[in-house]
């Protein structure tokens, strides 16, 4: 699990996290969850969740009890008012080097080289980025949809079906990352998202990032495997069938070497469908 994972960075790479954590604290009048971080940096929740867990000490930075989203206070910042607009640099928050001024990264590309070098190494341990993946499909989506959407909304702008969406949102419950609420009445279940701005530049140069580590799509590929595992497993349980009623075993041979491999390659090759 990437839960973890934040003690496994450098101290420059959490200092990276904890300086957009606070620059993005004091915007919000102290008060942010990881979602609120996910615009700036593209990793998952639960790395920046756990760089958050280590700044707490009770005093300056605060987890809050009983709050709908695992939420962290930053008592400096409690009487600032909320501002609404993005966060911008004119010098970097991780090493305050001074940036472009028409780009929109708050990083300078040193400071981002270094994080994704450790990402990367962080990746091949925990498979961080196939959370990452849809943790920022999810939050994009639902944001722009009004923080409020039921699964299907989510699966229809996603790669995932609706069945795997709706494992992934439970999961993101049980962390405390979504609200889930049951409207007894409609009998729908719906899904709060955090209130973040999250603009399209902003996600798609983190998705591009994202997708560039291939642990990305490392549950599809386990998933693709499994699949193509139990079907071998089906054909060959097939052929002894066959062999019982007497067909020749090196015909069965010969079709087990032909439909084995053909199978597998259409598992392989067959791209997930959304769910209606
Ligand atoms: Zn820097």
């Amino acid at each position: 699990m990437a839960q973890a994972a934040a003690s496994k960075l450098s101290d420059g790479a959490l200092n990276i996290i904890e300086n957009i954590s606070r620059r993005v604290a004091e915007k919000n009048s102290g008060r942010i969850t990881p979602s609120h971080v996910l615009p700036y940096l593209p990793l998952s929740i639960g790395i920046v969740q756990d760089a958050l867990n280590q700044m707490v000490d009770g005093t300056t930075v605060t987890k809050m009890p009983g709050s709908d989203y695992a939420e962290y206070e930053f008592t400096a910042f409690k009487d600032r008012k909320k501002e609404s607009d993005m966060l911008n640099a004119e010098h970097c928050i991780g090493c305050d080097t001074a940036m472009h001024r028409e780009s929109k990264a708050v990083i300078c590309n040193q400071c981002s080289d270094l994080l994704h070098s450790e990402m990367n190494n962080l990746a091949e341990t925990t498979g961080w980025p196939a959370y990452a993946a849809y943790e920022h499909d999810f939050l994009y989506h639902a944001t722009a949809k009004g923080s409020c959407v039921q699964a299907d909304a989510l699966a229809g702008t996603s790669p995932y079906t609706l069945r795997s969406t709706r494992k992934k949102l439970e999961k993101m419950a049980i962390n405390h990352s979504v609200k889930q609420e049951l409207d007894r009445e409609q009998g729908v279940v719906r899904y709060h998202f955090p209130e973040v701005e999250y603009p399209r530049d902003y996600y798609d140069s983190n998705m591009d990032v994202i997708m560039s580590y291939p642990a990305s799509v490392m549950e599809e590929i386990e998933i693709k495997i499994t699949k193509i595992m139990i079907s071998l497993g089906f054909l060959f349980l097939a052929m002894v069938c066959l062999a019982f009623y007497g067909i020749p075993f090196p015909f069965l041979l010969l079709l087990l070497a032909i439909i084995g491999p053909a199978m597998s390659v259409v598992i392989w090759r067959r791209r997930k469908k959304v769910e209606e």
